[in-house]
């Protein structure tokens, strides 16, 4: 098969309860209810690689439609991908697994990349258990800092600070033959090693949960780390290239469809549908 540049797809770009949020009647929420174009899916990206492979990550619970979209991105005939990375066991990031099950696509051995830790929460709980028994997925165990080949792309794995109530968490270094993007979605907070990884490549797509802490209650916040968009602007002033924003709550007032904020030079809004050359 003749080889192209690889490219990283953005598949969704909402925290893991979408937006419009379930149960929430926000102005936001509601406008996107009624507005299908303010719609964003859960946080994912797609790779697809120099001869066409397709790798998803993450299996947010719009699998669906962004196997879709990564197929179509690909230039495929039907809705199919080669594999799947998972990053961590909270509910936006593996629920869609789920479809590789009997119940809808009956899937055979899909590589499922994962640390050690997610493999052992996936293998000894139900339903995914039944996905491993059935050889749906192929567990395939990856090391943070021991690069994984996938067609013409290196990938590196490197773990988040990150409430790991059941799994570790990993984000992504991504490097095909000319750029670089780092994919940190789900972060407590970024510690220098995270900063110096993003400022130094030639994308980087992060964690933009909230725009300010103020906005959810003070008990939340405790349990729920994100960092805010507005104290992320300095530690990421001079990187190499741009800063996208992703995984954002519907409280977020970048969402605001009248009055969100402008954003400094250098920084800009993860949108779904976007992609990158590689
Ligand atoms: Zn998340
Ligand atoms: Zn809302
Ligand atoms: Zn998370």
């Amino acid at each position: 098969m003749s080889e192209r540049p690889p490219t990283v797809h953005v598949l969704g770009t909402a925290q893991d309860g979408g937006f419009p949020h379930a149960g929430c009647d926000c102005f936001s929420c509601e406008a996107a209810r009624k507005d299908r174009s303010l719609r964003r899916r859960v946080a994912s990206i797609g790779i697809v690689g120099a001869t066409g492979q397709c790798l998803i990550v993450d299996a947010t619970p719009d699998f669906p439609a962004q196997m879709s979209l990564l197929g179509e991105a690909a230039g495929r005939e039907g809705p199919s991908i080669d594999a799947v990375l998972l990053t961590h066991a909270h509910i936006g990031h593996y629920l869609g697994l789920a479809f590789l099950g009997r119940e809808v696509i009956n899937a055979d051995r899909v590589p499922v990349y994962c640390t050690r830790s997610m493999e052992q929460f996936l293998r000894t709980n139900r339903p995914w258990a039944h996905l491993v028994e059935r050889n749906d997925v192929e567990i395939r165990s990856i090391r943070p800092g021991e690069p994984l080949n996938f067609d013409g792309v290196e990938i590196e794995a490197f773990l988040t600070p990150h409430r790991a109530e059941d799994t570790d968490t990993i984000m992504l270094d991504v490097r095909g033959p000319e750029k670089r993007l780092v994919y940190i979605s789900d972060t407590d907070f970024f510690h220098d090693g995270l900063v110096s990884r993003a400022c130094e490549a030639d994308v980087a797509l992060l964690d933009g949960t909230f725009y300010s802490h103020d906005e959810i209650k003070h008990r939340e916040i405790l349990e729920v780390k994100h960092p805010a968009v507005k104290e992320s602007f300095p530690l990421f002033e001079g990187a190499k290239g741009t800063i996208y924003f992703t995984h954002l709550n519907h409280t977020n007032a970048l969402l605001h469809p009248t009055r969100a904020p402008d954003l400094p030079d250098g920084f800009a809004l993860a949108n779904d549908g976007m992609s990158f050359t590689l």
